[in-house]
């Protein structure tokens, strides 16, 4: 840490992080601002990525993480294909946002999975173990259990433990990530001594709220950058993860049954997983190509985030399978399985990794609006 002017420091360590966290060359950014004039949602006030680069190489921790900017990049790559200097603007945005996920955590456990590929991959295999564990420890896995002729995975995992599990897994999440959320907006607005936010302006700024929702829900300020296909591909995504996560969290009662006839929710689980197959296979041999802009620089936690969601669709496809086949003894075993899957990766996406950004992105959106409404207060 070194002090560069009075009350500020630079903190040397914040160019490295964000290097090993994506950034490829941005050292070799000479500060021409051509990434900042081609970038479609950088507007007066909120401008990138070129401030920020200029923050990150400059080692100014506190400028960086109190700028919401990051969040408003949705990695289309248009800046990096006018970059002179090659060095990847577009990339260094989405290093910067792993960064900031990893500055909200107050765990710290976030910046050890997105430097060391080792404790991801260590904390899924560990968190699938305690999985396999509760099974064992809750005499599940009992034999005798499954030895029936017809597959009833409602006597196997009865939808009351489901739905404890569920209600512990989803509050432990939302704790995490509604504390680093708090974090963010500590970050952004209560420790920014430059601006001060009247407590009125967060009610009548309820337009943000409803832009920010939009957001969420359609990411349609994507359709400001030239690839439009990914963007497209991207609100397939959600829909896949958002109607599945609906499917088991709320609807488990009508999900999880173990006759074969066809319902709403069995069509819906049927779209959300080919939604959810179609997207990463699409992004991985994407990346695998190196195809598109975007795609060019991987991340390890990129490829597992693919991987894992790769690996919770087509476990569930097997799971479905030999249910239909009733083919009792396999589909438990499946089932065992595709909890030790989605389970750890809900775990380590949702707060520490690739998944906060959903409610990190409306939030940054509705805070950066009030926090420029506020300027303007002030002036
Ligand atoms: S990242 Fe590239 S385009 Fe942006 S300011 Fe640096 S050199 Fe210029
Ligand atoms: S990747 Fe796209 S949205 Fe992000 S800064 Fe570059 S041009 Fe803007």
């Amino acid at each position: 840490m070194v002090t560069v002017n009075q009350g500020v420091t630079a903190n040397t360590e914040v160019f490295e992080d964000i290097k090993k966290m994506g950034a490829f060359d941005v050292s070799a950014c000479m500060n021409c601002g051509l990434c900042t004039v081609t970038c479609p949602l950088s507007i007066s006030g909120n401008e990138f990525p070129r401030k920020l680069i200029r923050y990150a190489v400059l080692g100014l921790d506190e400028k960086l993480v109190s700028h919401p900017e990051p969040w408003l990049c949705y990695y289309c790559g248009d800046c990096s294909d006018q970059c002179p200097s090659e060095a990847e603007p577009g990339e260094f945005m989405m290093a910067t946002r792993r960064y900031l996920t990893s500055r909200y955590d107050w765990t710290g456990l976030s910046k050890r999975f997105y430097l060391s590929e080792k404790w991801e991959i260590g904390a899924l295999v560990a968190l699938a173990l305690v999985f396999l564990s509760i099974f064992v420890v809750s005499n599940l896995l009992d034999i005798s259990r499954m030895q029936g002729d017809n597959v009833s995975i409602d006597t196997f995992a009865p939808i009351e433990w489901i739905h404890l599990g569920d209600i512990i897994l989803g509050g432990t999440l939302a704790f995490l990530l509604l504390t680093n959320a708090f974090r963010m907006y500590y970050f952004i607005i209560l420790n920014d001594k430059s601006v001060k936010v009247p407590i009125k302006l967060y009610f009548t700024e309820i337009k943000a709220y409803i832009f920010a929702g939009l957001s969420l829900v359609t990411q349609y300020r994507w359709l400001s950058c030239d690839s439009k296909s990914r963007w497209l591909k991207h609100l397939i995504l959600v829909t896949g993860y958002v109607t599945i996560f609906s499917l088991v969290v709320v609807f488990i009662d009508t999900f999880q049954v173990d006759d074969t006839r066809w319902d709403i929710s069995s069509l819906l689980g049927y779209y959300a997983t080919a939604a959810l197959l179609f997207v990463t296979l699409e992004a991985m041999w994407s990346r695998y190509k190196k195809k598109e802009q975007m795609h060019k620089h991987s991340h390890a936690s990129d490829w597992l985030f693919l991987i894992l969601l790769f690996l919770t669709a087509t476990s569930g496809i097997f799971l479905h399978l030999s249910r239909l086949m009733n083919l009792a003894y396999p589909s438990y075993i499946i089932y065992v399985i595709h909890i030790m899957i989605a389970g750890p990766m809900l775990i380590i996406e949702v707060p520490f990794g690739k998944w906060s950004h959903m409610l990190y992105r409306p939030l940054a959106i509705y805070l950066s609006m009030v926090k420029e409404k506020a300027k303007t207060i002030v002036n």
